[in-house]
């Protein structure tokens, strides 16, 4: 299990064109070693820079990113990182895709096996070694991208909007595999996504970033995350409307200049499950 610690970031996208884009500003926010926590923010905010950032994948411009106390100065052994649709390989079936984090790492081939074995057996993919991706279904998917950081024993997942490709019911149902496996296996969690109710259901913490150039406007804390009734419960609906009111703070520092949000799921108001008690 690891910590993570981002540190005032900055991060700026220049483009071929020479015009800069500043992703992130001032981004502080800090993850305990095994803590699940959820990230929300408006499309453009810099969610997903953020989460390269913390793999390893992009370098800060200015502050400093650390992973179990170390600066990251590049991908991590421990760091699990599940890009937005997954990451698998098409031409690659489950045990291949399983495999493929060790195979980076140079394990040698006897013991990738065994570990992407006992990895698709802990997600319950056992029997579907030989399936290429296009085979499985999507939560199935959702699983292989999750067994692939198993089988390289990671201590930190990343994920970035894991379920937004997932039909209503299977995205219900991963969200509880994957707060199973979390309680479960105990690793730290970062998710990504643009569901209210996804984030209070997810994160232990619930950080709430600002339109870009992304901040943390509020922490929300949420210790009833994945326990077993909190789906169902009063305080699930008032966690939910506390997150969409600071949400819609966000939305409102955005102004009416047409430089708002340009997927409209990410409105709060829009959110795909809305307990409609919870509303303001
Ligand atoms: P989110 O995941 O919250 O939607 P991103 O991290 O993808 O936000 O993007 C943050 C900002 O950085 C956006 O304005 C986006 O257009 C810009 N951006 C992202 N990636 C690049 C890139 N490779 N080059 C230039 N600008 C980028
Ligand atoms: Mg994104």
């Amino acid at each position: 299990m690891a910590s993570i610690d981002v540190d005032n970031v900055g991060l700026v996208y220049a483009s071929a064109d020479k015009s800069r884009t500043s992703a992130l500003d001032g981004l502080t926010l800090h993850v305990d070693a095994g803590e699940s926590v959820c990230v929300i923010g408006p499309s453009g905010c810099g969610k997903s820079s953020m989460l390269e950032l913390v793999a390893g994948l992009r370098k800060p411009a200015s502050g400093e990113v650390r992973v179990d106390g170390q600066g990251v100065a590049g991908p991590r052994r421990g760091t699990g990182y599940i890009p937005q649709g997954g990451g698998l390989l098409p031409w690659r079936d489950a045990l291949g895709n399983a495999a493929l984090g060790l195979e980076v790492q140079h394990v040698p081939r006897a013991q990738r096996v065994q570990a992407a074995r006992k990895a698709l057996e802990t997600v319950g993919l056992a029997d579907r070694e030989r399936a290429y991706p296009a085979e499985l279904s999507g939560g199935m998917r959702q699983r292989l991208a999750v067994a692939r950081c198993l089988a390289a024993d990671c201590d930190v997942i990343l994920a970035d909007e894991p379920f937004s490709a997932l039909d209503a019911m299977t995205r219900e149902q991963m969200q509880h595999v994957v707060m199973e496996l979390w309680q479960r296996l105990g690793y730290t969690q970062v998710m990504v996504t643009h569901s209210v109710e996804e984030a209070v259901w997810l994160g232990q913490r619930v950080f709430v970033m600002t339109a870009g150039p992304g901040r943390v406007h509020a922490v929300v804390d949420n210790p009833g995350a994945g326990s077993g009734d909190w789906r169902s419960s009063a305080e699930f609906a008032a966690q939910c409307a506390q997150v969409r009111r600071l949400l819609g703070e966000t939305m409102e520092t955005m102004g009416d200049d047409g430089a708002g949000p340009s997927d409209p799921t990410a409105t709060p108001a829009d959110d795909p499950e809305p307990p409609q008690e919870a509303r303001p």
